[in-house]
């Protein structure tokens, strides 16, 4: 069985982003950029299945510009066995991902198509929900728990108070939430076998997709600055406080 895998070239966890000085959007200039942590969790989730048995390709799909091959060279040095990169120069909103990504599928014919619940530069977490709308075919979303039994995906999900179980027939969408899996590290061998791992290129255009931006940022701006703490001399006075001023008690 085939497991495509949808990775996103975002800005690192790490980096402390700054807003443009004209609010159109994020300063992206010199700025470090990963394979989304999510999307990390999905490969790492394809590996454990092809490592199981039940799995006999994965091929990682990204769609953005040229430098997404770096960000599938990661897919790959964990362990994916080929990837696709779909390029275009156009910010891409998740309707648009969902489209190319469903021309794929049907190119592709995965049995699963594993994403991250959200990327973590747009928090859109819409993508998955969307593919699964577009191809027709069930989903099980915010999976912390995967198994393929009986040809269908049994997927355990995190629910307020509880956990909740669901039964999907494949070919079907999953999506990757944060406790599914300790992701592994890629080691150098790994690292220099996915140099040579096959990466084909297509574009929208090539897939019969408009990626035509639908939504336009109005703008972008700094969260407010947290106004500075102050000290209270003792318990009585912070009660007064809390009671007359912030009114939370
Ligand atoms: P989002 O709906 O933008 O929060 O993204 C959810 C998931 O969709 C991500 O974790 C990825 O698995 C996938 N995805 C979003 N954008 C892209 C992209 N440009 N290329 C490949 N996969 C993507």
């Amino acid at each position: 069985m085939k497991v495509l895998v949808a990775i996103k070239r975002v800005v690192d966890a790490n980096v402390k982003v700054r807003v443009k000085a004209d609010g159109s959007g994020v300063d992206l200039a010199n700025v470090k950029m990963s394979l989304n942590p999510f999307d990390e969790i999905a490969v790492e989730e394809a590996m454990r299945l092809k490592e199981q048995g039940v799995v006999s390709e994965v091929v990682a799909v990204s769609c953005g510009p040229a430098a997404c091959q770096e960000t599938l060279r990661t897919a790959m040095a964990i362990g994916a066995d080929r990837g696709v990169l779909i390029e275009t120069e156009t910010a891409l909103e998740p309707l648009a991902v969902a489209k190319l990504l469903k021309a794929l599928m049907d190119k592709e014919a995965p049995q699963l198509v594993l994403l991250g619940k959200q990327a973590i530069d747009d928090d859109c977490n819409q993508t998955g929900q969307m593919l699964a709308a577009l191809a027709g075919r069930p989903q099980a979303t915010f999976a912390s728990k995967l198994d393929i039994v009986d040809g269908k995906a049994r997927v355990t999900r995190e629910i307020d108070g509880g956990l909740e179980t669901v039964q999907i027939a494949l070919p079907a969408i999953v999506t990757t939430d944060l406790r599914l899996n300790e992701p592994r590290y890629a080691t150098l061998p790994n690292i220099m076998k996915a140099k040579k791992k096959p990466l084909d290129t297509t574009t929208p255009a090539q897939l019969g997709v408009d990626v035509t931006p639908r939504l336009a940022t109005l703008n972008t701006a700094e969260p407010a600055a947290r106004a500075a703490g102050i000290k209270v001399p003792d318990v009585a006075t912070l009660v007064a406080k809390l009671k007359n001023e912030a009114k939370v008690i």
